[in-house]
């Protein structure tokens, strides 16, 4: 258990989940079970389970082995609840969730950073997993996702190129061509994450010129590229805020698999990229949620037991209540606004314009909650004894990732224009 109290001592704090009336039992089953892992499991030794030091040092063989074993008997403990692979149907070693279970569950889950590996939903895994199950032939489900969801393979999802922007997929330049019975793979990419410990790439290649016949989102294919395939070449994990990481940036040199590698039909990598992010920025916006909970958890906690000036605690400071109540309003409204989305998505209703919204408003709310936080608890707030750092870099990265914020004010806009020039005004309501 981390310290949280005013003078850092150890004081256990769980989170505080209760069936919420509105919803299904099934939803609320998921979330209280979930819940109970966290609080039993996890938050308990929260400070062992990633073996990580602060001191410059790398972790002892002891703590790396301790860390090990704590993380499979969580493992087991999910598996046992039947809350494994939440993202998954029952065929696939999955719990078979609704997207409404999942998005709610992971609201609980993210409330411990990391958490989400040991509930075997982790990113990029998680993208592949879903491709493969979707695009994937019998063959392909038998040899790359079944061992990568029985944790027997690791993978990356390589899309993005150091020379072109990411924020317009339609611009790269990594190119497949067919020769006989095999894809001839040229191109370089950067930040294709897991990219040291994965077992193989899903690669996005460009398989027709911009100017060939065929839709502009047709030109695009995803191909399994293993990674010990002559001429996948990696050239360093781009170091990201100051640490060495497993982005990877890759060059993928006259690299040959077999034409059975690719995903679907040729044509469909920029439809299958879509289906990745799509529902899954609901599922990263909820993460986000949770986030901010423990922030939020962890604050108020702070706000409370810390002594100032004249020995009152913060809560008697004004300022101290003004950030209770902002982050308690970016807290509900993001997550008002991620519910509201996803039940559109799961009715069927067309919510590109509130995806959008949500990709850019949970990342800047969750960056305030966590500033805050930070600032509350002073030096401790950048200290390695809290997680508010690695809180604070993961918002912002939110803000870049899957899609520039500017990417997505711009398609907003376009979406509400688009309708007003019909003729019509907007309707919140629906
Ligand atoms: C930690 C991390 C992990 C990642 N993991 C992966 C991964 O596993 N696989 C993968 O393929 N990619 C990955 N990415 C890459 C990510 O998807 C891209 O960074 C993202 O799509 C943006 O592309 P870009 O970096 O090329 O920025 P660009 O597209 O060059 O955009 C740069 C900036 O230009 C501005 N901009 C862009 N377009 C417009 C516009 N139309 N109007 C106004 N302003 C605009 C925005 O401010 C934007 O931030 C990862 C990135 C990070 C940071």
């Amino acid at each position: 258990m981390q310290p949280s109290n005013a003078d850092n001592t150890v004081r256990a704090m769980q989170m505080n989940v209760k069936p919420i009336p509105t919803l299904d039992d099934e939803v609320n089953e998921v979330r209280l079970a979930t819940a109970e892992i966290i609080n039993e499991d996890i938050l308990p030794v929260e400070d062992k389970l990633w073996a990580s030091t602060s001191d410059g040092r790398g972790p002892s063989r002891e703590a790396q082995q301790e860390a090990s074993e704590l993380r499979h008997g969580v493992q087991e403990r999910v598996k046992r609840a039947k809350l494994w692979a939440p993202h998954l149907p029952p065929e696939f070693g999955g719990m078979g969730l609704s997207f409404m279970q999942h998005a709610y569950m992971n609201e609980v889950l993210a409330y411990s950073p990391g958490a989400a590996s040991l509930f075997g939903v982790v990113a990029p895994n998680s993208g592949n997993q879903k491709i493969l199950v979707k695009y994937g032939t019998p063959e392909q489900h038998q040899k790359w996702l079944i061992p990568l969801t029985e944790g027997r393979m690791q993978s990356g999802f390589s899309m993005t190129e150091p020379m072109n922007p990411g924020s317009d997929p339609r611009s790269l330049t990594t190119r497949a061509e067919l020769d006989g019975d095999e894809w001839v793979i040229n191109g370089h990419k950067w930040f294709t994450s897991n990219g040291h410990a994965a077992d193989f790439y899903i690669v996005m290649c460009r398989t027709a010129d911009p100017d060939d016949p065929g839709g502009a989102n047709e030109k695009m294919t995803q191909i399994i590229v293993p990674k010990n395939t002559p001429g996948v070449n990696i050239i360093r994990g781009v170091p990201v805020w100051g640490k060495a990481s497993s982005h990877c940036e890759i060059k993928y040199e006259n690299v040959r698999v077999p034409k059975d590698n690719q995903l679907g039909r040729t044509g469909t990598g920029h439809a299958a990229a879509q289906d990745r992010l799509g529902a899954g920025r609901i599922y990263h916006c909820m993460n986000s949620v949770g986030s901010m909970w423990r922030c939020f958890d962890l604050m108020v906690d702070r706000i409370m037991t810390r002594k100032v000036h004249g020995g009152e605690t913060l809560e008697h400071k004004q300022f101290m209540q003004g950030f209770i109540a902002d982050s308690y309003m970016d807290i509900q409204s993001s997550r008002l606004m991620v519910v509201d989305c996803a039940q559109k998505m799961e009715a069927g209703a067309d919510s590109r314009t509130d995806i959008s919204s949500i990709k850019v408003y949970v990342p800047a709310a969750y960056h305030r909650v966590v500033d805050r936080a930070i600032q509350v608890y002073g030096a401790a707030g950048v200290s390695g004894d809290f997680p508010f750092a690695g809180m604070y870099t993961g918002a912002r990265t939110l803000r870049i990732a899957d899609g520039p914020d500017e990417v997505h004010k711009i398609l907003i806009a376009k979406n509400v224009l688009r309708r007003y020039h019909a003729g019509e005004s907007w309707d919140f309501g629906n």
